[in-house]
């Protein structure tokens, strides 16, 4: 199984905080699913802490397309390092044999029902879980901080 890597802990996030997630370290070991713990944006060279960062506008899916941006709150186009996280998402899926995945909700990168277009919460995938989608690898959501 890929996972974020904040949901097991590692500081990783734009905050540089964790989301670490026991429910889900407990559901993993209880089904005997080995993590594969990955970071895009980190993977991607945006270092942490990083500015917060949404999609410009429309969806996921407009990034991919290359009709919109990843920016920062400041207006910074991200888009490329963005990309590359996902990019690097999938390949670790590929060359892992991953099937599933299970991401950090509403993540620019990472959210599998809602995320982050123009500051605002809104329902649709990150960009990396719409790759990995794209390629047929199933992404669950996970809430994070669960005890
Ligand atoms: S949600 Fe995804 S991109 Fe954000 S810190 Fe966690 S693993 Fe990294």
């Amino acid at each position: 199984m890929l996972v974020s890597a904040c949901l097991i802990g590692r500081e990783c996030r734009y905050d540089a905080k964790h989301n670490l997630d026991r429910a889900l370290e407990r559901e993993l070991a209880e089904r005997g699913e080995r993590a594969i713990a990955f970071c895009p944006e980190e993977h991607g060279g945006l270092g942490t802490p990083r500015p917060p960062a949404w999609i410009e506008r429309e969806s996921a899916d407009a990034v991919l397309d290359g009709r919109a941006r990843m920016v920062t709150n400041q207006g910074r186009d991200v888009t490329a390092e963005f990309v590359a996280g996902a990019q690097g998402a999938l390949a670790a899926c590929r060359e892992h044999g991953i099937l599933k995945a299970y991401l950090k909700e509403r993540s620019p990168s990472c959210g599998a029902c809602n995320t982050h277009v123009d500051g605002k919460l809104v329902p649709g995938p990150g960009l990396s879980t719409a790759l990995l989608r794209r390629h047929g690898i199933e992404v669950e959501g996970v809430e994070g901080r669960r005890a």
